[in-house]
């Protein structure tokens, strides 16, 4: 008998997480839900640590299962540890709607993911300061140890608190069991690098599970592949994303390297993009339109670190220029400080000590720094036309250091769509405003997702018996295909579904 049930989602983009049972059990993703974090939760208002999963599951942010949940949480809020009682979790990719609270799970849960979802989950884990992020490694928390050399206790912390979990790295089309259930990963085109779709076989029937995908960018070859691979195998049901069921055009990557490059081969100043820190195809574009105008793609660190682990896929870290921010004491570029009395210059400091520099930086920033691509607001002052600069959200207080006195500012993400994005969107144009940039937006984001006829017409050639509609608010959209005989079964969250 296989089963399945829905504990995101559901009626809501993202926050997957469903499970099968069969001879085996395992989840599709273990993502969070931002629609329901944000009726609660906001910047400072977060779940607190010290209560563990309970402030999540309170919030309805997290099911209560029995047997998936880190022992160090349960046991500080007084639950009894059960043992594993699942076999693994199957991520589609490393999104967060799809990935974030395996921070929540059992370090001994095997987790089975692409080399590039490895990738960047490792990167999230080192680079973020946020907590919640033991996506990789789990850092046993509320644990106390005996002291080496005086009696008593310390806190366990540091590498000895540090569990490596149990990640399994999968190559494409490589055939897996999980408990004893077959698993295939195809891969397949979204918005940032190593989604998978899955074609899993459980003891009665195939089941294909579409992650998020899409036809229309620059791997839509693989998507294609999967739909063939996943027709081959005949499955009797379908998890399908249907977040743009009801869009029915998509703007590509082409489209926003050409008209990108029209606009800035015929301007000389100062232009800033800003794109999805993880969308290595929209950096692959705007690395192109910087090709094509004669100007080099600046990156951050962030996304220089990303780079260097994904090597051959995209553009070399030497191919692009790495930003370094004024940090903590700022003593890079022309700034000065106080030593010893003395005003001098940074440029002094680091003949004298270049570690008074490096302290700034977190250590997997210093790596970076000697490089000698690396630029800073100094390079985009005095060579503005030289550059096309990634600037985010968070990087609107470099203006203040670059001083553009006027410019070009893309907008490569998509629309703002609730509250809180509208609110930060207010904030960018007044940014803008401040500097004298003029943003650009309209054409220059390329959705992650098919569009509408896209998705159906991949759904007819696959074939299935039924069709369960998630990561979508339009799940009626889907109700087309029963012109073609394809059940449409809308799940209910946490309600199972023998299958
Ligand atoms: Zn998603
Ligand atoms: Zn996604």
């Amino acid at each position: 008998m296989t089963s399945l049930s829905f504990y995101g989602g559901v009626d809501e983009i993202g926050g997957n997480k469903i499970l099968i049972k069969d001879k085996g059990r395992l989840f599709l993703d273990f993502g969070m839900s931002f629609s329901q974090a944000k009726r609660f939760l906001s910047e400072f208002l977060q779940p607190r640590k010290c209560n563990g999963i309970l402030d999540f599951v309170e919030l309805g942010l997290l099911p209560w299962i029995k047997g998936i949940y880190r022992e160090d949480y349960l046991r500080h809020c007084g639950i009894k540890d059960e043992g594993p009682s699942i076999d693994g979790i199957l991520l589609s990719h490393s999104h967060m709607d799809h990935s974030a609270y395996i921070h929540h799970l059992r370090e001994d849960i095997p987790i089975y993911m692409t080399r590039e979802s490895y990738v960047i989950m490792k990167a999230i884990e080192e680079t973020s300061k946020t907590s919640f992020t033991d996506l990789t490694t789990l850092k046993k928390t509320f644990h106390f140890i005996p002291k080496a050399r005086d009696s008593g206790y310390k806190r366990l912390e540091g590498r000895k608190a540090r569990i490596e979990r149990e990640i399994r790295v999968i190559g494409s089309y490589e055939d897996f069991e999980v408990g004893e259930i077959k698993v295939k990963f195809a891969p397949v085109d979204h918005s940032l690098p190593g989604a998978a779709s899955h074609i899993i076989e459980t003891s009665e029937e195939a089941i294909v599970y579409t992650g998020d995908l899409r036809f229309h960018g620059r791997r839509e070859k693989e998507s294609k592949r999967f739909v063939k691979e996943a027709r081959r195998a005949s499955p009797t049901t379908m998890i399908t994303e249907g977040t743009r069921i009801d869009s029915n055009k998509s703007i590509t990557e082409r489209d926003i390297e050409e008209k990108a490059t029209k606009i800035i081969s015929s301007f000389k100043g100062f232009v800033a993009v800003d794109y999805p820190l993880r969308d290595l195809d929209r950096l692959l574009t705007f690395y192109n339109v910087a090709k094509n105008t004669d100007r080099t793609l600046v990156v951050n660190l962030k996304q220089a670190y990303i780079l260097e682990q994904l090597i051959g896929d995209y553009p070399g870290l030497d191919e692009v220029a790495i930003y370094i921010p004024r940090k903590n004491w700022g003593l890079i570029g022309e700034s000065c400080t106080c030593f010893n009395g003395e005003w001098i210059p940074a440029s002094e400091i680091e003949k004298m000590n270049p570690y008074y520099i490096r302290r700034d930086y977190d250590k997997w920033e210093r790596e970076f720094l000697d490089l000698e691509n690396t630029i800073t607001y100094k390079d985009l002052q005095e060579e503005p036309g030289e550059y096309i600069f990634r600037c985010d959200f968070f990087e609107l207080k470099e203006l203040i250091d670059i001083k553009p006195e006027e410019g070009i500012y893309i907008r490569s993400m998509t629309e703002p769509f609730d509250e809180e994005m509208i609110i930060d969107y207010v904030k960018v144009k007044n940014w803008l405003k401040h500097f004298n940039l003029t943003l650009i937006e309209e054409g220059m984001h390329a959705s992650g997702h098919a569009s509408g006829p896209e998705i159906l017409e991949a759904i007819r050639e696959i074939e299935p018996e039924k069709v369960y509609p998630v990561h979508t608010e339009n799940k009626e959209k889907f109700k087309t295909l029963e012109k073609d005989k394809i059940k449409i079964i809308s799940p209910k969250k946490e309600g199972e579904i023998i299958t």
